[in-house]
């Protein structure tokens, strides 16, 4: 008998993550990817402005990002990301001038909190426990029903970090979101929260070395193929239609969708998804960064909410971004750069630099929209969907699209079984 096929449609995390999962099966691979670069969302290319490999975004992730650290073992590529090997995140206050620096202690205890110099300054120790309430948080509640969203605490702490991870303003976004990011980081402790960067850049950590072993194990990953349409009969997805060609699917073969919400909701009917996006906007900045920079450095009250120190260059992050989306590039380099030299003492003078706003980052991480996420599952029994919007429980993240492509690889090889 064939071996039945599975196409797996876009080559971002999700789609990779359910390639390397099911190429451990007896099933034959194809990943079709529209664009001719692997990795989606989460990408390197070189950059001849600034003369260096750089990232579409800087993309931070924390060592409690399990399924994460799992795909990178699968690939082999764990050592591409780095950090400091403990919980240890530096931030600065542009309003104040003040510095601190949060050093959670390892264990599931949160004996830091106890300890001035280690916890968030002008914080009292029971300002802390009111996020407790946010791990019974109701499911449709925003953040700012459940926490309060105006004291020190949120402005130093809670807002940076929820901010990071939801991409939306966090006084709207879902409580139910953030109380997840904060179960599977925070809440085990220090070591669950160790900052972590793929320093040689997201390709040669996340995407390369898949490819790699993809192409030992026999998986073709066909690029410049769009999927422009899918043919159903029945309860069956029966045809794939890209640009050129078209695919007949076997009675056996399977379909995961791992393409970006609003794609995906043109390809198959009636589904529902997430539909307000929210954008990021990262600027680059050919400079290296003065002895004694923090690797990561959140601020608050400024332009600029996270900088990156790597050996050859500066880099930012702003979240929630779609105001600047409109600004100009020039604008918002001269303007991130006032930020960027006032907080490293670097001169005024604008080092050359790149802005990459990316308009769809993800989808807006609020209660209602979250309540739009679909389920793996479609009505469709050979066609599964993968992709960082899909109900994972967690919100748009690394950590979420890579376990939304082992939830559809998990599906797909039980039907497969099935047969
Ligand atoms: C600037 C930025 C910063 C971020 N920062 C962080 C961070 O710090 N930490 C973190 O964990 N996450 C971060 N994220 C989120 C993370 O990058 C995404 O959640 C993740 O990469 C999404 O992966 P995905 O596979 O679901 O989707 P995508 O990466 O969008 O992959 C979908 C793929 O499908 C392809 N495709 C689309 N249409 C078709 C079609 N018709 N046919 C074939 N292929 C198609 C696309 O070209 C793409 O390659 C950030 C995202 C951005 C944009």
């Amino acid at each position: 008998m064939d071996r039945p096929v599975v196409h797996i449609i876009g080559a971002g995390l999700a789609g990779l993550s359910a390639a390397v999962r099911l190429a451990e099966s007896s099933a034959s691979i194809v990943l079709h990817e529209a664009t001719r670069q692997a990795g989606g969302r989460c990408r390197s290319f070189f950059d001849e402005t600034i003369n260096a490999t750089i990232d579409n975004g800087n993309h931070l992730l924390l060592s409690g990002n399990r399924s994460a650290l799992a795909y990178l073992d699968a690939i082999g590529a764990r050592d591409e990301l780095t950090g400091p090997g403990r919980c240890e995140i530096a931030f600065a206050d542009m309003a104040t001038n003040e510095r601190w620096t949060i050093r959670v202690n390892e264990g599931p205890l949160p004996w830091w909190l106890l300890v001035e110099g280690r916890r968030t300054p002008g914080v009292r120790l029971l300002d802390y426990l009111g996020a407790l309430r946010l791990l019974w948080a109701p499911k449709g509640a925003k953040l700012s029903q459940v926490i309060s969203c105006s004291d020190r605490l949120y402005e130093r702490l809670w807002r940076p970090f929820f901010l990071a991870a939801l991409n939306t303003e966090p006084k709207d976004g879902s409580a139910a979101l953030a109380a997840a990011t904060l179960r599977e980081t925070l809440a085990k402790g220090g070591r669950a929260c160790h900052p972590l960067v793929a320093a040689n850049g997201l390709s040669r950590a996340f995407v390369d070395p898949a490819l790699r072993l993809l192409q030992k194990r026999g998986a073709q990953a066909r690029f410049e193929r769009r999927l422009r349409g899918v043919e159903f009969s029945g309860d069956r997805a029966t045809s794939l239609e890209f640009e050129h060609d078209a695919i007949a699917l076997g009675e056996r073969d399977l379909v995961v969708v791992a393409t970006p919400a609003h794609i995906a909701a043109g390809l198959v009917p009636d589904l529902v998804t997430p539909q307000q996006t929210s954008a990021i906007v990262n600027g680059h900045f050919n400079i290296a960064p003065p002895a004694g920079t923090p690797p990561i450095l959140g601020v608050v009250n400024g332009m600029v909410e996270w900088i990156f120190a790597y050996p050859d260059r500066i880099s930012t992050t702003i979240s929630g971004a779609d105001r600047f989306i409109d600004a100009p590039r020039e604008k918002l380099a001269a303007d991130l750069w006032r930020d960027i030299a006032a907080l490293t003492n670097l001169p005024d003078t604008l080092p050359s630099w790149r802005i990459i706003k990316e308009k769809r980052a993800t989808f807006l991480a609020t209660p209602e929209e979250a309540a739009r996420r679909p389920p793996t599952a479609t009505r469709w029994r050979n066609l599964l969907l993968a992709g960082d919007y899909v109900n994972t429980g967690l919100p748009a993240t690394i950590e979420g699209a890579i376990r939304s492509g082992e939830a559809a690889a998990a599906l797909a090889l039980e039907r497969m079984e099935q047969q």
